[in-house]
């Protein structure tokens, strides 16, 4: 497969952003991609910048995740529906919101982070992972004795007990494996600048997160992702229905869906913490890919690759491919499917947020 392009991805969305008659302001990113391009978070601004009502969309919290999240946002600027703002009504996009991560294809950011174990308040104590310490040795030193002792507890223990522990995240180790930061990140910086930008005179937001990955082969779910019970969680209920996936996180916590439970540090949470006083309804759209299993042993071919070898050589294009395909299968029908259902989403909330009560 053709590997997706950052340079390519980012000018369809300006263009469509453009065609649409968005106001445009763009975060450069300190660092560059792998063809020496400038990196930038943009943000797309549909109707009345005063707006009381506001529908959020979020791509690219995983890096590599963002080539759907960026296909959505696209593809819904496109439609009549979205580009007829009604007064007091806002369409708001924040595009790649880990530009280093989309135009590296990584899932993590320039700092080996995985963004959504970032968005803690580094003020505190970030939160201990005792349990993770004895699996550190998965994911660096010797591969051969690494991926021996890997080996091992996957037939002793099995995926789902290594996922519990690993897929937490962890603040220890910056050359581990779903790591947490020491600090807020670039990208966690930018979204709170976003916030204060755009949102701070807004009463009701319904906000995205787009994501991959995770869950059965091209069945996207809906989910809201949170440490506890929100201000708009009745609401959202009653939006939805059973169409609404609800997972509380925190230690301790399982989940079905694929998506990590006992996991500190989601934008979701983020977003509750940050507009405490509104009614907000943040929601996940996460597209089902390959097994988890799979997933994992792709991102820690990625994992190593960056840490000690080239993803310039031919060895690092192999590993590159292998983790787009998976979060990004190229396959029409997969495609099809998320973006029906994506878009089914997103005007079910925006006919709900711009109705006129
Ligand atoms: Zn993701």
């Amino acid at each position: 497969m053709m590997l997706p392009d950052y340079r390519a991805q980012r000018a369809r969305f300006l263009q469509a952003a453009e065609r649409a008659g968005a106001q445009l302001r763009s975060w450069r990113h300190p660092l560059p991609g792998p063809h020496g391009e400038t990196l930038h978070t943009d943000v797309a601004l549909l109707g009345d910048p005063a707006a009381e009502k506001v529908m959020l969309i979020i791509s690219g919290t995983h890096g590599v995740e963002g080539y759907y999240g960026s296909d959505s946002q696209i593809a819904w600027l496109e439609t009549a529906e979205a580009r007829a703002v009604p007064p007091d009504c806002a369409l708001l996009l924040v595009h790649l919101i880990n530009p280093w991560g989309t135009a590296h294809l990584r899932r993590v950011n320039e700092e080996n982070i995985d963004l959504n174990r970032n968005f803690i308040d580094f003020s505190r104590p970030a939160p201990a992972s005792p349990t993770y310490d004895a699996m550190h040795t998965f994911y660096v030193g010797d591969r051969a004795a690494a991926d021996a002792a890997y080996a091992d507890a996957l037939e002793n223990q099995g995926w789902p007990a290594i996922k519990r522990v690993v897929e937490a995240g962890q603040y220890r180790d910056a050359d581990g494996i779903f790591f947490g930061g020491k600090a807020a990140s670039w990208s966690q910086l930018t979204l709170g600048a976003i916030i204060d930008a755009y949102l701070r005179q807004a009463k009701s937001v319904i906000s995205f997160d787009l994501h991959t990955g995770a869950g059965a082969y091209g069945h996207p779910m809906l989910m809201a992702i949170a440490e506890r019970p929100w201000r708009a969680l009745d609401r959202a209920r009653a939006l939805f229905g059973e169409w609404l996936t609800v997972l509380f996180t925190g230690a301790g916590r399982d989940s079905e869906t694929g998506v990590t439970a006992t996991a500190t540090g989601y934008l979701s949470q983020f977003m509750h913490d940050s507009l405490p006083e509104i009614e907000l309804i943040q929601l996940v759209i996460e597209c089902g890919t390959l097994p988890g299993e799979e997933m994992h042993r792709r991102v820690r071919d990625d994992h190593w690759l960056h840490l000690t070898g080239d993803p310039a050589s031919e060895a690092g294009r192999r590993i590159k491919q292998a983790l787009a395909a998976g979060f990004y299968p190229e396959d029409p029908d997969w495609r099809a499917v998320v973006e029906l259902r994506t878009q089914q989403i997103f005007r079910h909330a925006w006919r709900s947020l711009t109705a006129t009560d």
